[in-house]
């Protein structure tokens, strides 16, 4: 018997993947969605579920926080028939058509669309002993909103290293619990957006170490303190904390489509026109922060989710149309492949 043939994978689960997902199932197109498995460094959602509060997605004026505002968007895409794989894609097969997907539990799924929104993930400084005790508990997080509360950093000196919007929210998120947070920026001006620098520079629990790179996390079983390089002279010198933070950007998560797709130096995936989803490779669309350098935020990554989603209904029934017009739809063709039932 033949494989069924997915009108639409999904692969991803934040904003950009959800709203794909709405759209696609109000299309119906059936979608599937692989939402990804959790993990230490991400959990299906993405990193708006480390995040406290979203001030800036509209149509909320008081603001909502990450993980409700997540679980809303996933609950919408299944309130259509959204079918859903707790699972990661690690394969994509783009070279003919139906596309076949791998996933991590080795689920191989063949889908005539494939929408690729996978996000990204926090980078790290590289020093010998932060991974290692970010793995082990150690004291050295990624994610502030996710750690923060945990006993170990109660009434500590944190430090977070970083100067965009993350660092200024997880160091603001870290004055709940900390008796100083200690900002480490490699330059003398922050990236981040005013009003969080405002509130930052307000803030009488932060203060902020100007042109300073940490070179090294101290601490066997647990962080003791960062050795942190000051100014043009060079010189070096231990602050303790109790706790370790990097908020440097993320890098998109998109291993799984090199030499599949066209990606630029950074692993972002190109899109071939510019106010569009597609790749370089018909029927693969990406949305959300795995094709956004720029604008990275929640609010656009729906935007292009939903732009992917009605892309690729087109591009679906244009492929559709093209298949009739040569009258090769023969009875065992995808377009006769039973599908799940609708509400
Ligand atoms: P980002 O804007 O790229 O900022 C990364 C910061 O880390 C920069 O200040 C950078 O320094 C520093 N950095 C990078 N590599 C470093 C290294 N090796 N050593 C030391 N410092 C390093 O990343 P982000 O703060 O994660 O923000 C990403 C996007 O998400 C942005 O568009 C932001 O607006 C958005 N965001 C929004 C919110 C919100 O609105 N609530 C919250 C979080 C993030 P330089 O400045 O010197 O380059």
């Amino acid at each position: 018997m033949e494989k069924r043939v997915e009108e639409i994978v999904i692969v991803g689960s934040g904003p950009a993947a959800w709203t794909a997902a709405t759209y696609a199932a109000r299309a119906r197109l059936d979608p599937l969605v692989f939402e990804g498995a959790p993990s230490r460094e991400m959990i299906p959602g993405g990193q708006l579920m480390f995040t406290t509060e979203v001030e800036n997605y509209p149509g909320f004026p008081d603001g909502v926080d990450g993980q409700s505002l997540m679980l809303s968007m996933r609950a919408q895409a299944v309130r259509f028939v959204t079918r859903i794989a707790t699972d990661d894609i690690v394969k994509l097969d783009a070279g003919g058509q139906p596309f076949i997907l791998t996933s991590a539990e080795g689920t191989e799924v063949r889908a005539r669309a494939v929408v690729v929104a996978t996000g990204a993930r926090a980078n790290w400084l590289g020093l010998k002993n932060e991974r290692r005790l970010a793995e082990t508990g150690g004291g050295v997080s990624a994610c502030a909103v996710c750690d923060g509360a945990l006993p170990a950093f109660r009434n500590q000196v944190l430090a977070v290293v970083g100067g965009g919007d993350s660092a200024m929210e997880e160091a603001t998120y870290l004055t709940k619990f900390a008796k100083e947070v200690v900002i480490i920026h490699r330059r003398d001006a922050f990236r981040a957006s005013p009003i969080m620098v405002e509130r930052v520079l307000k803030n009488e629990k932060i203060r902020v170490e100007w042109n300073a790179v940490v070179t090294e996390v101290l601490g066997d079983d647990f962080v003791t303190g960062i050795r942190v390089r000051n100014g043009e002279a060079g010189e070096e010198r231990v602050i303790e904390v109790g706790g370790f933070f990097v908020a440097i950007g993320h890098t998109p998560n998109t291993g799984f489509l090199k030499g599949v797709v066209t990606l630029d130096d950074k692993g972002y995936v190109v899109t071939a026109k510019a106010w569009r989803t597609e790749t370089s490779v018909p029927g693969i669309f990406a949305a959300g922060d795995v094709m956004d350098p720029y604008y990275r935020q929640a609010i656009t990554a729906a935007g292009t989710g939903c732009m992917a989603a009605l892309e690729a209904e087109r591009w679906l029934s244009h492929a559709s149309d093209e298949a009739g017009e040569k009258a090769v739809i023969s009875p065992t063709s995808d377009h006769h492949l039973p599908r799940s039932p609708r509400p």
